[in-house]
């Protein structure tokens, strides 16, 4: 165990002793009356009940629930209960992007401001998110969240978090064999659990990174580009992101040579371009595919990524993202609009129409992974939560992947994913008491999954509504 995680425990449980000594650990709370879904086993159980006793779920059961005086009683009528869900790419410590010109060098750092993290925290919450997985972020700042959360100074998702991505550019980029060694030990120090690889390192620098976090107990996930899927799976990676293999070396001729041509221009106009030159059916990529699934290795698509990107044209009309929730200070979400809008540089019309014409080879590309077996998650490239949760969720499903199975990769399926299936994912006797209450049933519309009653939190319930003016009214 590292020094981060043993001081968390160390908190966790003379907050336990403290919380015992009260009798809160002994309170029990039945909820009775709902609708119980079960994504991991594809059941519907109605008129179900729940125990909660202290953070734990003490008993699940449907009818009559048993009686005890002292004990209290919530009825949850014509609501639908499901685990807790996770997000497993929420960058719940990311804030606005800055740029800094050094000797002429540009560099890129991410502004820590506590205020939209614990912002953000609270608006995952309420979106029925209780465990995060952050997929790069300040390590500091992810530390500090930890200690936040666990106090209860804070409220929001449980974490667990990859530190600075590790990029050409970026303040925490290493450029020696020394200086990975340096950087991977403060990271597992503060805490991290996961090491970020980003997509400007080389093959060599990938390798190494790869190496180094292994050494120093961490989880490797990456964000690539020029290396190929194929090339990093042979080099040990445990974990990739983005529904972005952008790589050359997985087209075929002449579609390869004429993707690398269009390359020699700097703009983001890749994105589509891979999608419109690949062949699902080729041996580069049935190659990917088969590792995929034989390295066991989790990809969480960020489909919503693509979408944005593709369909920024209509980001204030047709696709109508509540901007706020995901960016909820106007300077950060100022800042996120400048990026996007400086990674669409000279696009046209034309490539608009393009971009949008290959949205449903994405949705393709997901269900193919998901047919073959591949370790999907359902994570947003958000802040954690937000409508982008639920937007994330509706992909998956127009993707062609059943319902019941999109609702298991937010919450089994992802605690499996993350090693946590022991202690949460799933509703039953001697789990953390992580639940979510909703108002319809996402099994009829997978959207109902943003229409949040109440979540409980290791035992603890908010109403979604006061979490969100909580949110609000602390900015
Ligand atoms: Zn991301």
């Amino acid at each position: 165990m590292n020094h981060g995680s043993r001081i968390a425990t160390l908190l966790a449980s003379l907050l336990g002793l403290l919380l015992a000594a009260n009798g809160w650990s002994q309170e029990t709370t039945v909820y009775h009356g709902f609708t119980r879904l079960d994504p991991e086993n594809a059941t519907v159980t109605e008129d179900a009940f729940l125990v909660v006793q202290g953070d734990r779920i003490a008993r699940v059961g449907s009818g009559t629930p048993p009686r005890n005086t002292g004990w209290s009683y919530v009825d949850m009528s014509g609501r639908y209960a499901l685990p807790g869900f996770f997000d497993t790419h929420a960058h719940i410590t990311i804030g606005p992007l800055r740029v800094e010109v050094k000797d002429g060098i540009p560099t890129f750092r991410f502004e820590v401001i506590d205020d939209i993290h614990r912002h953000n925290a609270l608006i995952a919450l309420a979106y029925g998110v209780t465990t995060i997985r952050n997929p790069a972020g300040d390590a500091e700042a992810n530390a500090h969240y930890d200690a936040m959360i666990a106090s209860g100074a804070w409220l929001g998702p449980q974490a667990v978090h990859a530190g600075d991505l590790m990029n050409p550019g970026f303040p925490h980029y290493p450029r020696n064999a020394e200086e990975w060694e340096r950087e991977m030990t403060r990271q597992r120090d503060l805490g991290m659990t996961y090491a970020k690889l980003y997509s400007g390192l080389t093959e060599q620098e990938l390798a190494r990174g790869i190496e180094t976090a292994h050494a120093h107990g961490l989880k490797t996930i990456a964000h690539l580009d020029g290396v190929s899927w194929t090339r990093a799976m042979e080099l040990g990676i445990d974990e990739l992101t983005h529904a972005l293999p952008t790589s050359a070396e997985l087209l075929v001729e002449p579609n390869r040579t004429a993707y690398l041509e269009s390359r020699k221009s700097p703009d983001a106009k890749y994105m589509y371009r891979w999608f419109e030159l690949v062949d699902y059916d080729s041996a580069p990529f049935q190659n990917m595919l088969r590792m995929l699934v034989d390295k066991r290795v989790h990809v969480d698509l960020t489909l919503i990524a693509n979408e944005i990107v593709y369909f920024y044209d209509q980001i204030d009309n047709e696709l109508k993202y509540p901007l706020e929730h995901m960016y909820p200070d106007p300077a950060f979400q100022g800042n996120w609009r400048q990026g996007m809008t400086a990674s669409h540089f000279g696009w046209t019309e034309d490539d608009y129409r393009r971009a949008h014409a290959v949205m449903p080879k994405v949705l393709e590309l997901a269900k193919r992974f998901h047919d073959a077996g591949v370790r999907l998650s359902i994570g947003t490239d958000g802040t954690g939560g937000s409508p982008n949760f639920v937007r994330e969720l509706a992909l998956h499903v127009q993707a062609g992947i059943p319902a019941w199975e999109v609702l298991r990769l937010a919450t089994s399926g992802a605690a499996e994913r993350l090693g946590m299936e022991d202690q949460r994912g799933t509703l039953a006797r001697g789990m953390e008491a992580d639940i979510v209450f909703l108002n319809g049933n996402p099994l009829e519309n997978v959207e109902n999954v943003g229409d949040v009653d109440t979540v409980v939190q290791n035992g603890r319930a908010y109403r979604a509504q006061e979490l969100i003016e909580l949110a609000n009214a602390e900015r």
